[in-house]
C-alpha cells in the first residue's frame, strides 16, 4: 500500500458504517498541501483542470466536471439530460431516486419513473422497454435511463449494461450511470473503469467513498453535456473557487487507490465468511465491499450495546450493513470478528 493512514486508529473506533468515513492519509494530505490553485469559477484552477482531464481520460469521456458531492453530480446529469416534463427511468432502490431528496423533481420538474430492481440490482430489460412511454401528449417524455453500479454492493455485469444501454439508445433515450462505486465494480469485474462504463453517455463517480478523498465527485460526459452541467452547477451553488486542494486529493485517489479496492473486497468476503459460521444470523455474500447481516429483532439492542462498548460502528437501521474500506485493516476486521463471535458464539 502506498501510504500510512491516520484513519480509525486516531480515536480507537472502527467505523464500518460506510466507506465515506475514510480520511486522507499523509501522502494525500501532502498532495493537497502542494496543490497549485486558482479560481475555478474562472476555469483558472490548474489542479481542478488536471483532475478533470485525468478523469475524462481514465473514464473514457470527452470532458469531466468536479462537483462537491455525488448527489449534486447526479443532479447535474439529470438536469443536463432532461427538461421540464421529461422523465427518467430509474431503479426503485436507486440512490438517484430514493436518497437524493427528490432533487430532480424539486429543482428540474423532471419526473422519475421508478422500476423494481431485480435481486441482482439490475432493471429487467423487459421492464425498461415496457416503461418507455409512447410519444403522446398524455405522457411525460421518457428521456433517460439511469442505472447504478455497484448498487447495494452488487455489481451489474458487462453484458447487462451493454444490453440495457443499447436498448435505451435504440429507443432514443440517453443513458446515465450513478457510478458512485464504479471503481469497485470495475475491480470486481477485472476490467478498466473505462470498459465498465461502455454504453453510458454520462457517469458520476464518487472520489469520497472507497477511493478515500475527503470531498467530491466527478461527472463525465460529452463536451456539450458537461458545458450544460457546468451551468447548472453554478446555479446550484456548486461553483467553487480555489478547489484545487480538494481536486488534488481526488487526483491522488484516482492515481493510487483504485487497485487497492480489491483489499476491501477481500476483507468483506473474509468478514462475511466468518460471520456466516455464527449462530442466529444470516449473512449476505458480498460481491464488493458491502454486505448485510440479518438477525432476530430482539438481539439488536444487545448487539448495538456491545458494539458501542467495543468501539465498533455499523449501520443498524433498517438492516445491519457493514462496509469495508481503506481505514479498516485486516487486523481491524479480525477484532470485529472476535467481538461478533463473543456475542453470537
Ligand atoms: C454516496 C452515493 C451517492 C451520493 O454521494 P454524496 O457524495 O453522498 O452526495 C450517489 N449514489 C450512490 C450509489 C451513493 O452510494
Amino acid at each position: 500500500m502506498a501510504e500510512q493512514h491516520a484513519g480509525n486508529q486516531d480515536d480507537g473506533w472502527l467505523d464500518l458504517r460506510s466507506d465515506t468515513v475514510t480520511r486522507p492519509g499523509a501522502a494525500m494530505r501532502a498532495a493537497m498541501h502542494a496543490a497549485d490553485v486558482g479560481d475555478d469559477v474562472y476555469g483558472d484552477d490548474p489542479s481542478v483542470n488536471r483532475l478533470q482531464e485525468y478523469a475524462a481520460d481514465l473514464f473514457g469521456y470527452e470532458d469531466a466536471l468536479f462537483a462537491p458531492s455525488g448527489t449534486q453530480s447526479n443532479l447535474l446529469a439529470l438536469l443536463a439530460h432532461c427538461g421540464r416534463g421529461d422523465e427518467y427511468l430509474v431503479g426503485q432502490e436507486a440512490h438517484t431516486y430514493k436518497y437524493e431528496g427528490g432533487g430532480a423533481a424539486v429543482l428540474g420538474s423532471i419526473q422519475p419513473q421508478p422500476i423494481v430492481n431485480q435481486p441482482d440490482g439490475a432493471i429487467a430489460l423487459g421492464d425498461i422497454a415496457a416503461y418507455i412511454k409512447p410519444d403522446d401528449f398524455h405522457y411525460a417524455r421518457t428521456r433517460l435511463l439511469a442505472l447504478e453500479n455497484t448498487i447495494g454492493g452488487r455489481v451489474l455485469g458487462l453484458d447487462y449494461t451493454r444490453q440495457a444501454t443499447a436498448l435505451a439508445h435504440d429507443k432514443g433515450l440517453a443513458t446515465h450511470l450513478d457510478g458512485a462505486r464504479l471503481c469497485n465494480a470495475a475491480v470486481k469485474l477485472g476490467v478498466s473503469p473505462r470498459a465498465a462504463l461502455a454504453g453510458f453517455d454520462s457517469a458520476s463517480i464518487c472520489l469520497s467513498k472507497g477511493l478515500g478523498a475527503p470531498v467530491g465527485s466527478i461527472l463525465c460526459g460529452s463536451r456539450p453535456l458537461i458545458k450544460e452541467a457546468k451551468r447548472w452547477r453554478k446555479m446550484l451553488g456548486g461553483g467553487m473557487r480555489q478547489a484545487g486542494m480538494l481536486a488534488a486529493a481526488g487526483l491522488y485517489a484516482l492515481e493510487h487507490h483504485i487497485d487497492r479496492l480489491a483489499d476491501d473486497h477481500a476483507n468483506a468476503a473474509y468478514f462475511a465468511g466468518e460471520l456466516a459460521k455464527m449462530k442466529h444470523i444470516t449473512v449476505s455474500t458480498p460481491q464488493t465491499n458491502i454486505f448485510f447481516v440479518d438477525m432476530p429483532a430482539f438481539v439488536c439492542q444487545g448487539l448495538s450495546d456491545v458494539l458501542q462498548l467495543t468501539r465498533i460502528r455499523v449501520s443498524m437501521a433498517p438492516r445491519l450493513r457493514i462496509v469495508t474500506h481503506m481505514d479498516a485493516s485486516r487486523d481491524d476486521i479480525e477484532r470485529a470478528i472476535t467481538v461478533f463471535g463473543d456475542f453470537f458464539g
